[in-house]
């Protein structure tokens, strides 16, 4: 096991892996900018080591101040938590070189998954579903025609090394393929460096249901069931839920059994999210995040498996603490993210927290890093903290939710309780039946 571990990350996930660390034993260094000299992280961790001005490619970026941070502290290892360097091949790579491991999978198989048409040819291979469309890059405009004629209209052109939902276009009709085709290149040249587009069947009423896996890294792979992450605003989640109101026993152990044989026969090693798109019974792979996500804690929640710990275990090369089938799936939780954002425009609301008041009771967990005074500093994401609720069931759920959200105080700024409010409210989510669109249309007839 290791002696200490370096947290390369801030907020709310800083804190959540520093809490893993210390019930495992293991010593803590967090790395923080300027910006966050007070954040609850560097008050609570053992260590920690300012390296860097507030801008994150200066601080939380910086590969060498954070190389030099664990040379400096003694740690013999990184969780990079999610965002930032969590899927950045180059910083595994680094890691490995100077002999500190990396609290994930391998550089190689960061770098596969992070080119999406890599991606999705090798989920194809694993026999994992796919989208129907292109092979591979395309760029002229005829073999584009060719293509989507072939998988029929609408399309969507996408980018190869796109991310947080930009670079994606859609062509309704033949006609809107050309502007499509060159818009989705230029825009992607210009955010990514990288003008490689791919072709995909576009969906008009999908779920986004994803599947967290694990490789215990001997070679063996499980699921944890899934999370259906459908209500999105602007390709952001929002609310998420394990498991899926949309799918039953058998289906989850179906998509979930062909998830943990390919993450095996990929030989990949630690957590990882297998996202798709859920269609009229049908799966679609859209991507693979080699990290833990936002939103892990729901399913912790039904599975009672801390997959912090699981991670560290992992890469310690102690292996699962659990089998596939001592993972069972109890009951039903919800996580709502809490954005510093005005609620309806969603423009961020940084500032000063003159009161922040968490709810409590059976069945209530929430992962913030803020606190009564606390100043959020412009300079980063917006989300303040995660409420996740767990019921016997989703009914029982959205009660202990409703009341949660009621006893949820932040005073100061605005935040995103409101819409939360609302939504718990809201017949269709009542009733589970949304997709990937409904948030976003909700908004626009409440505007
Ligand atoms: P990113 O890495 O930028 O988040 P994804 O491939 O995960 O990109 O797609 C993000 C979102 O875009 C999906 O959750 C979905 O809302 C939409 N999307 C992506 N591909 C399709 C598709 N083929 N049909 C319909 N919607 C899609």
């Amino acid at each position: 096991m290791f002696q200490k571990i370096l947290i390369a990350n801030r907020g709310e996930i800083a804190l959540r892996v520093l809490r893993a660390c210390k019930e495992l034993g293991i010593q803590t260094v967090v790395v923080h900018s300027t910006a966050d000299a007070d954040a609850m992280h560097v008050r609570l961790a053992d260590e920690s080591v300012c390296i860097g001005p507030p801008p994150s490619r200066d601080s939380y970026l910086n590969i060498h101040q954070i190389v030099a941070a664990c040379e400096i502290t003694g740690a013999d290892a990184v969780h990079p938590g999610y965002g930032f360097l969590s899927e950045n091949a180059k910083f595994a790579d680094i890691l490995a070189a100077h002999n500190i491991t990396f609290i994930g999978p391998s550089g190689d198989h960061i770098r596969i998954m992070g080119d999406k048409i890599e991606a999705k040819r090798t989920a194809k291979r694993l026999g994992i579903p796919v989208v129907p469309g292109s092979d591979g890059a395309v760029t002229e405009e005829k073999e584009a025609g060719r293509i989507a004629a072939e998988i029929g209209y609408p399309v969507i052109i996408k980018a190869s090394a796109g991310g947080g939902g930009r670079g994606m276009k859609v062509a309704h009709t033949e006609a809107d393929l050309e502007i499509a085709l060159q818009t989705a290149r230029s825009e992607a040249g210009a955010a990514f460096g990288d003008d490689a587009v791919y072709i995909e069947k576009y969906l008009e009423k999908p779920r986004h249901i994803e599947v967290q896996v694990f490789g215990d890294g001997f070679g063996g792979g499980v699921h944890f069931g899934e999370r259906d992450c459908s209500l999105q605003r602007r390709h952001q989640k929002v609310w998420e839920e394990a498991n899926s109101p949309a799918l039953n026993a058998e289906e989850r152990s179906r998509i979930g059994g062909i998830c943990a044989k390919a993450i095996a026969d990929l030989g990949y090693s630690g957590a990882g999210t297998i996202e798709f798109l859920y269609e009229n019974g049908e799966f679609y792979f859209i991507e693979m995040n080699t990290r833990l996500q936002v939103e892990h804690p729901v399913t912790e929640a039904i599975t009672g498996i801390d997959l912090v710990h699981e991670q560290i275990r992992v890469a310690s090369g102690g292996g699962l603490s659990v089998k596939q089938e001592d993972i069972k799936f109890t009951g039903h939780a919800i996580e709502c993210r809490i954005n510093a954002e005005d609620p309806r425009t969603f423009t961020p609301s940084p500032g000063t927290i003159t009161h922040f008041h968490t709810p409590g009771g059976l069945g209530i967990r929430v992962d913030s890093g803020v606190y009564s005074g606390y100043k959020i500093p412009p300079y980063y994401d917006s989300l303040i903290g995660k409420l996740i609720v767990h019921g016997r069931n989703r009914v029982e759920c959205m009660m202990r939710l409703r009341r949660a959200l009621d006893e949820f105080v932040v005073d100061g700024i605005k935040t995103t309780l409101p819409l939360f409010r609302d939504l718990v409210g809201n017949a269709d989510i009542a009733n589970g039946d949304y997709d990937i669109h409904w948030l976003e249309k909700y908004l626009a007839q409440s505007e």
